[in-house]
Order: structure tokens, then sequence, then C-alpha cells
């Protein structure tokens, strides 16, 4: 089987845990933690980087140090995985969903400004599959509207708008280092900030609101949101191999590209011109006039050994979250999720298994396999 995205994980983590295991530096103390939060900052463009256990919490952790809270609304995309939509709710501020454009399936940046009131209080928008939304358009918005900018970078390590970092353009950007991520260490997560105040909020509310000067004195309501030094080392040893991890995955897209195109009815993930897309996963799409569904052109991989996995579920679909989402309709975000998928994305992909891949695909779409 081909997987849908697997991890590269080598030596050079093992030599980090090992040093770890080894000097029982194994919590959230360690030479490693600090390491990877500054290397993390110089990668983003950033000047304070703060870990935490998952880009779930790193979201939170977020919005809770920019005093968000209940009575307040936060401005978000339905097309995004939940943890997005269950950072805001943790916050106890309603969420409120936006759709997405067609192209990249990101927020669609023109539907904002309708949402905009007084309650609220912040955008937070993702950059799907690794694709950066249009910066300049809601940088400008929360600026005309005094709102805080939080991105969702969680699937953008390394993306960037107009040859700045995704992360580094909102008050703080969220990243995830979950096992399938381009940079993982296994869970875990970090915000990225240039504004100090709030990279030492965030210090103290992830360590249980812990007083930095005074011990076991608390100065706030907090969370035990803290990485370990064990993740923090594989965190190091990707982080230094993210250059190549980024290049072959936008080979490997660009490869994809290439053989896809000749195929009628397949719609190819787009890179707007400002951009650098890093594809976190390579999203295709089956137009409606194929004679066969997504859910058939799935199994059929699946049989070929190739596995892959739909585009999401948009928020304001889920049970989970109906008394938290309105009613509305989100046309384009039901639209790709219906007829999207990605493929195999692994920065490990080889040239082979792209081919392979695409042959399956063609002979699908010709009724040969
Ligand atoms: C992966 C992901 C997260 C957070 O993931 P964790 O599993 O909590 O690390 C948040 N937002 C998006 C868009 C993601 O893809």
């Amino acid at each position: 089987m081909i997987p849908v995205c697997k991890p590269s994980i080598g030596t050079e983590e093992l030599k980090y845990v090992t040093d770890c295991v080894k000097s029982s530096w194994i919590g959230s103390m360690g030479t490693y933690i600090e390491e990877f939060e500054n290397e993390f900052a110089k990668f983003c463009g950033t000047k304070y980087a703060v870990s935490t256990t998952s880009g779930t919490t790193a979201l939170h952790l977020a919005l809770a140090s920019l005093g968000i809270g209940p009575g307040d609304e936060v401005i978000l995309p339905t097309f995004t995985m939940a943890a997005t939509l269950y950072a805001v709710i943790y916050t106890g501020a309603k969420p409120v969903l936006i759709d997405s454009e067609y192209s990249t399936l990101n927020i669609d940046t023109g539907l904002i400004e309708s949402k905009i009131n007084q309650r609220t209080k912040a955008l937070l928008p993702v950059h799907i599959y690794g694709h950066p939304c249009d910066m300049d358009i809601l940088a400008g918005i929360a600026r005309k509207y005094r709102l805080y900018l939080v991105e969702d970078a969680a699937e953008a390590h390394g993306a960037e708008y107009k040859n700045k970092k995704a992360g580094s353009f909102g008050d703080i950007g969220c990243f995830s280092f979950y096992a399938n991520k381009i940079i993982t260490t296994g869970e875990g997560g970090m915000i990225v900030t240039n504004n100090e105040e709030i990279a030492c909020k965030a210090r103290i509310l992830k360590n249980l609101g812990f007083s930095p000067e005074k011990r076991f004195y608390h100065v706030g309501l907090g969370y035990n949101y803290r990485m370990t030094n064990i993740e923090a080392a594989i965190g190091l040893a990707q982080l230094q191999k993210a250059d190549r991890f980024i290049s072959t995955r936008i080979n490997n897209a660009n490869k994809y590209n290439s053989i896809l195109k000749d195929i009628d009815g397949i719609e190819l993930p787009t890179e707007k011109a400002e951009v650098k897309n890093v594809y976190w996963m390579y999203g295709i799409r089956l137009s409606k006039d194929l004679p066969l569904t997504k859910d058939e052109m799935m199994q059929k991989l699946a049989q070929a050994g190739i596995e892959t996995r739909s585009f999401f579920i948009p928020m304001h679909l889920q049970p989970a979250f109906k008394e938290w989402v309105g009613d509305e309709q989100y046309p384009v975000a039901e639209d790709g999720a219906q007829r999207g998928f990605y493929l195999p994305s692994s920065s490990d992909l080889t040239s082979e298994e792209i081919e392979y891949v695409c042959d399956s695909i063609y002979k699908i779409v010709k009724g040969s396999l």
C-alpha cells in the first residue's frame, strides 16, 4: 500500500531522542525545547516561538493569549479541520463560519466583511493543504476593523505569500506537528509571534498560569500545554531537514500535475502567482461530468494499493457543532468536499510511485481498472 502520508523519520531523530533518554531530560525542561523554539522562530521569520502539545492547543493558546472569550466572535472558514473550530469553542467565543473560494478552498475573503460586527474580535484563516490565504486582503480587513489576525498554519510549514512565511503575518501564527504534518514531533504544536507581550503571556498560560517569578504562585487561569524535550528533539531533527521535505513535496506536486493534466475530468490543485504552495496534501477534484464518483475512484485506487483521503467535511455539516454554528449554506465548501480527495503526498514519495498512482487514475477514468 502506498500510504497517503507518512512521516520521514531517520537517524537524526534517533540520535537526538537517544540523547534525551540517556540524559534523562524527558519532561518539558531540557535544552531541545529552547533550541527547537528558537530555530522554528527563525524558520518562520518571527521573533518568538512558544511550543505546545498539539496544533489544537496552539490555536487555543493563541486565542486565550489575546484575551478572546465569552461574548466575542471569531471568524473562520467552514472548510477546515475541526481543531480550528474547537479552539474557538474552548474560549467560549462564538465561531462565525465563512465559505471557501473555489480555486484554493481557502476562506473567501470577499464574504468576511458582511459578518463583522461589534463583537467580532479576530480573523482565523486557515492555509488549506499548504496554500497560503490572501494575506494582504486579510491583514487589510483586520486593520480596518481593528481585529486580531491569527493564522492556522498547521498545514503550511514553510509556505510563502509574497516571499514571507505563512504564520508570520498575523498577531499569532499556529502550527501543528502531528505525525502527518510536514514537520512532525509525533504530537505537538507551536505558536509564533513578533509581539513580546503575547509570547510572555502564552508562556505563562501554557504552564498552568505559574508566575515566572514566584514559585507555586498563579497569576491567572492556565493550561498544561507543555511540549516534552523528546518531542522537541524530534522536531529539531525534522526542522533541520525541512527545506528538503518542502522541495520534494513541491517537485512531487509538479510531477503529479505534469501527468494528470492530460486526463480529462481531473481538476488539479492551484498555486496563485504570489504564493509558494508547499502541498502538505496534493488534492484533486473530479469534475461533475466524469461517470464515476469520488468514492468509487477512491475505492478502486485502494484496490490498486493506493491510499487516499477525502477532503475535509465542512464544519457546518458536523453533528457535533450543530448548536455552535448557524444553518447557513456554504455551497463552495460543500462542493469541494464532495468532489475532492488527496493522493499520496509524503515527503518520501518516489517518482515511480507517482507514475503508478497517475497511471491507475488514467485506467480508472478510461474504465479499464
Ligand atoms: C492538523 C491541523 C490542526 C491541529 O492539529 P493537531 O492534531 O491538534 O496537532 C489544526 N488545524 C488544521 C487546519 C490542521 O490541519
